[in-house]
């Protein structure tokens, strides 16, 4: 048996400094230019290694400094993906389009080294439960308890932890 027979889990690779802000800077909004329909999982979110340098600029440098790349930095939820609002959403919404929600993010207490990929991904159950082990206490009470567990299965699901 194997982890992934749980309830999905993918894995969303972005440039920096955009996987950062989710992480924790509270961009609330992913603007892609095509809907999703995955809404029942998490998402664990992956900085690549390429980097929006414009967007880079705004941020002080020591934080830019700082940046993490090809590591998973924290997990999230995806609970809407609607066209253009006009920004009602969130101050993280563009015009022009498609507005992916998310919620309950939780940073991971250290970066989860990890190659990333185009779209949703499909993370394997070693990168799955190295970033189990990286959340933080508390992101039980912010994924919700059984979305949370998709990362912890119990030794009778999966037969090999
Ligand atoms: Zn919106």
């Amino acid at each position: 048996m194997s982890v992934t027979e749980g309830r999905p889990v993918r894995a969303l690779t972005l440039h920096q400094p955009w996987a950062h802000a989710i992480a924790h800077l509270g961009k609330d909004v992913e603007n892609r230019t095509r809907r999703t329909n995955f809404r029942d999982g998490l998402v664990l979110v992956h900085a690549g290694a390429r980097v929006d340098h414009d967007a880079l600029r705004d941020l002080p440098a020591d934080v830019a400094a700082a940046m993490t790349s090809s590591a998973v930095v924290a997990v999230t939820r995806i609970t809407d993906a609607h066209p253009d609002c006009g920004g009602r959403c969130s101050t993280w919404a563009q015009p022009g389009a498609w507005h992916w929600q998310l919620a309950g993010t939780v940073a991971l207490t250290a970066p989860v080294p990890a190659p990333g990929a185009q779209g949703l991904w499909i993370p394997d159950d070693g990168l799955r439960r190295r970033v189990a082990r990286a959340l933080p206490a508390h992101a039980a009470d912010r994924l919700g308890p059984l979305l949370a567990s998709d990362l912890f299965p119990s030794p009778e699901r999966t037969g090999r932890l």
